[in-house]
């Protein structure tokens, strides 16, 4: 087999060993004689398998006691939608923040279920920095604020969690959990999708405190009130079984790494790597956003002359450098460096950017 590293968004690459793990358990799980695709999701095997990946989510997160952790569908996108349907009706207003294209999303949907004020947005200077927090207005009596501590597509991130007072704060991780420590208890919510950090696509983890269930607009399917879920384990229809497992054996991995602060301290060196190959390129690639603000998880860049990107793609798949191919939305290039891209990765993509800058320069 050839070696490759996959920089794509989303789905993204997985740990080489838990794909190995994966494949020697496939047709028979631990000896059970069924692949894990085949149990039933209330049978003895899957419900422990469900509960060593709660478990191992909650171990490395520090998830406080009362806190619940879901593990949902519909990806984070239904969430845009779930997280007013289920909070915004306490105060019938929330507060977002606008930071790029997931923000947006967001907003959108959950203007369809009251009142949205965008506290803060970084549009007007093309999303490539982070409104600084004494700028944001934020209202005492709203529901929720709602952020996004890592836009996927902008390549913009917050190293620290805001400081929004008593309102519960509702964080889309999906493209930076796990990617580092976090303190839940300032949350009150967050939710991911499994497919950049966590596993394959299908499953969406939630994590609610336990006060913000049971406000549930009227009138709404049963399937988007999060104390239904919270009720039945996550078990009240049929959860994603495979991507729960498979998430499951990506939190065992991320523990056999040293957890999350091991991971930082990783995730630090493998995104310094890659910028500092483009700030001192001479300009022959260009990062647009504030260094401040950086993300450790997506890395979009442009080349000075757009005429050679396709050289580029075409010269970087060569050396099995794969998916670098920016979001159709802002053109260019883009290296995502989740947890499962390993440092040699993120060094063959810095030395492939000094080569090909040197060869067409
Ligand atoms: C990928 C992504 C989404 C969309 O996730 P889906 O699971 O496809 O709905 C939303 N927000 C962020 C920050 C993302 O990276």
């Amino acid at each position: 087999m050839t070696t490759v590293f996959n920089f794509g968004a989303g789905p993204a690459v997985m740990p080489r060993e838990v794909l190995d793990q994966a494949r020697e358990e496939l047709v028979d799980w631990r000896g059970c004689g069924m692949s894990v695709m085949e149990m039933s999701h209330r049978g003895a095997e899957f419900m422990d398998i469900a509960a060593r990946a709660e478990s191992g989510l909650r171990e490395l997160l520090g998830i406080p006691a009362q806190y619940k952790l879901l593990f949902l569908q519909g990806g984070a996108s239904l969430q845009f939608a779930m997280v007013p349907i289920n909070l915004i009706g306490r105060a019938g207003s929330a507060d977002y923040i606008n930071t790029g294209e997931w923000s947006k999303k967001a907003i959108a949907e959950a203007r369809r279920f009251g009142a949205v004020n965008v506290a803060a947005s970084s549009e007007a200077s093309g999303f490539t920095s982070i409104p600084p927090r004494s700028t944001w207005q934020l209202n005492p009596r709203a529901a929720y604020v709602h952020y996004t501590p890592n836009e996927t597509i902008g390549g913009v991130e917050f190293h620290d969690v805001p400081d929004v007072g008593g309102v519960p704060l509702v964080a889309d991780m999906s493209s930076t959990i796990l990617s580092r420590p976090v303190d839940v208890s300032r949350f009150g919510l967050i939710y991911a999708g499994a497919q950049k950090n966590i596993g394959p696509s299908g499953l969406t983890v939630v994590i609610i405190r336990e006060d913000l269930l049971g406000h549930v607009r009227e009138g709404m399917p049963v399937m988007l009130d999060y104390k239904l879920h919270a009720d039945h384990d996550s078990m009240y229809n049929t959860p994603p079984t495979f991507p729960i497992y498979m998430a499951g054996l990506v939190f065992d991995w991320l523990k056999r790494q040293g957890g999350l602060s091991v991971m930082a301290q990783r995730n630090a060196r493998k995104a310094a790597l890659v910028y500092r190959a483009i700030d001192e390129s001479g300009g022959f690639y260009r990062c647009p956003v504030d260094p401040a603000a950086r993300s450790w998880m997506n890395v979009p860049f442009l080349l000075h002359d757009t005429a050679l990107d396709k050289a580029f793609l075409k010269a970087s798949a060569e050396r099995g450098l794969l998916q670098l191919k920016g979001h159709r939305s802002v053109g260019g290039m883009r290296a995502s460096l989740y947890n499962a891209m390993p440092e040699a990765g993120a060094a063959a993509l810095a030395e492939f950017l000094q080569d090909f800058a040197r060869t067409h320069g």
